[in-house]
């Protein structure tokens, strides 16, 4: 090619340029930013991954268009505190598509402080048969803990705080975006606060967050305000954005209890602190049996030690006493309901109340006995819907789903692991009205964007990857507490990296997601 031909078809590519071709063109749906910014009509245009323009494009090409009129174009959802992980590591689950189906891009994993210390390792594993949705890793405190202290019910030495401070530095290394913990649970809540100080200030050397399943959710303990405020504590002592998770007033003993804890976070945030919360859409959680009605104390040491207790009437009696005041707490037999059993799966779904009548058994004997067979998890009626309203309703309150990726139609979970985030909208959006559409998707996109650090997600941008999610006015959760095992309906078409993982409301078989590492663009 001689010199001026060569010249003439570089202009010829230039001037290609200047009407782009994209990949894919979303036409004329309601564009909710993330931002909380009204919804208005406007074309999306992706290429390479990324949105490469928005507005009106109806001169522009691109190789596949997609009718959006009457759909919702928003972000794709951010799961702040999910139990996903291993169930993405697995392979005939890693499709994420429970998970898809609510309009989840991404997942953050590890919470509650468990999960585990090598997230190399863990990352490794989720990769392996790829991925149907973005991870997002924490560093798991209680895991750190237990590897250096053991199930101890005592302050780490100085030397052993130093370890622990390596393994979250090597965590943030690794990529993880911040420190989760759960001093609700063993080994926990054998921390005194100011050693999850200590390790917050490594990781807000890193940038990264901090985010707590507090101590007490109840009056278990320190009482729900005294354990947001080890939160805020947290916050402040180690300069880092800190989070009260699936933050909830748990129980009627302290139902009522979010007007002070809304004060307390108010309170924190006009003194310049970067305190926010997230929160599931239902008046039920979930956890474990023991968990939920076992003190502490009798579990220090773990399982074997946990036994032995057991096996000494004087001190077998003093946890019963503790069981009745935990299971009081809770509301009451008919307010728990067996999730997973694999001693016995026959009592998932049943009520205790059913079962101990059934058995003609006193409840609490019967969940120290089932706690001895391995114990069950738990679905736990116990929450206002005053308090969650409340709670739902702050500008700092993300959207979580604490849902796992279970296997499909095994046992009875939760069902916000099928359905948090189509519930939240549905619900609490188009039925209820309690909130606005904008505000919500923002407290399920820009906001867990903006607390975690993640630049580039979050928001409808130019430059910013193609995480979206285009849904209908009939966007519905479907599982139920009795029949769970449903996906949720009206997500039209996802994108995940720029790559289409539902079109048409068909999943496509694309695993285009990804492990995301902090610092990573
Ligand atoms: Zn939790």
């Amino acid at each position: 090619m001689n010199r001026s031909l060569r010249a003439l078809t570089l202009i010829a590519v230039l001037a290609a340029c200047e009407a782009p071709v994209y990949d894919t063109i979303l036409r004329g749906g309601q564009v909710l930013d993330g931002t909380g910014s009204p919804a208005r009509e406007a074309d999306v245009a992706i290429r390479v991954g990324r949105v490469a323009a928005i507005g009106d494009l109806s001169r522009a090409e691109a190789e596949d268009t997609i009718d959006a009129r009457g759909l919702y174009v928003s972000p794709g959802f951010i799961d702040t505190h999910s139990h996903a992980g291993p169930g993405l590591a697995t392979a005939g689950l890693s499709h994420g598509e429970p998970l898809l189906a609510q309009g989840l891009t991404t997942v953050v994993v590890n919470p509650d402080g468990g999960g585990p210390v090598d997230l190399g390792e863990q990352r490794t594993a989720l990769e392996e048969d790829g991925l149907g949705v973005n991870v997002a890793q924490l560093v798991p405190h209680g895991s750190i803990r237990e590897r250096i202290v053991g199930r101890e019910d005592r302050a780490p030495s100085g030397e052993e705080l130093d370890r622990m401070r390596e393994l979250v530095r090597a965590g943030m290394e690794a990529g993880a975006w911040g420190l989760s913990s759960g001093t609700f649970y063993t080994p926990g809540s054998y921390s005194e606060n100011s050693e999850l100080v200590e390790l917050g200030r490594v990781v807000a050397g890193f940038g990264g967050f901090y985010t707590s399943h507090i101590r007490d959710e109840s009056n278990y303990t320190i009482g729900v305000v005294a354990a947001v405020d080890e939160v805020i504590e947290v916050g402040r002592e180690a300069g880092i954005t800190a989070v009260v998770t699936h933050i909830k007033a748990l129980g009627p003993p302290v139902w009522g209890a979010s007007a002070e804890i809304v004060a307390r976070i108010a309170d924190a945030r006009a003194e310049g602190l970067s305190i926010y919360a997230d929160q599931y859409p239902y008046l039920a959680s979930a956890t474990g049996l023991s968990a939920a009605l076992i003190p502490r104390w009798a579990e220090a040491g773990g399982g074997d030690a946990f036994r032995a207790r057991v096996d000494d009437p004087g001190i077998r009696a003093r946890i019963r006493e503790a069981m009745v005041e935990n299971l009081a707490r809770r509301g009451g037999a008919d307010r728990i309901q067996f999730r997973r059993f694999v001693a016995d799966p026959s009592i998932e779904g049943r009520l205790l109340s059913e079962l101990a009548a059934e058995r003609g058994a006193d409840p609490v004997d019967l969940s120290l006995e089932l706690i001895l067979q391995g114990g069950p998890s738990i679905v736990s009626f116990n929450m206002s819907e005053e308090d969650l309203l409340m709670l739902m309703t702050r500008e700092w309150t993300m959207t979580s789903s604490d849902g796992d990726l279970p296997l499909f139609g095994v046992g009875v979970p939760h069902p916000r692991s099928y359905g948090a985030f189509a519930r939240k909208i549905a619900k609490y959006v188009f039925e209820d009205e309690v909130m606005t559409l904008e505000a919500a998707i923002r407290s399920m996109t820009g906001l867990p964007a903006e607390v975690m650090g993640m630049t580039d997600r979050g928001t409808i941008a130019k430059g910013k990857v193609a995480d979206l999610v285009v849904f209908s006015g009939d966007f519905r959760d479907n599982a139920t507490f009795t029949e769970p095992h449903q996906l949720s309906s009206g997500v039209v078409h996802l994108f995940v990296n720029g790559e289409a993982a539902i079109l048409d409301g068909e999943f496509t078989g694309t695993r285009a997601g990804r492990v995301l590492a902090r610092g990573d663009r």
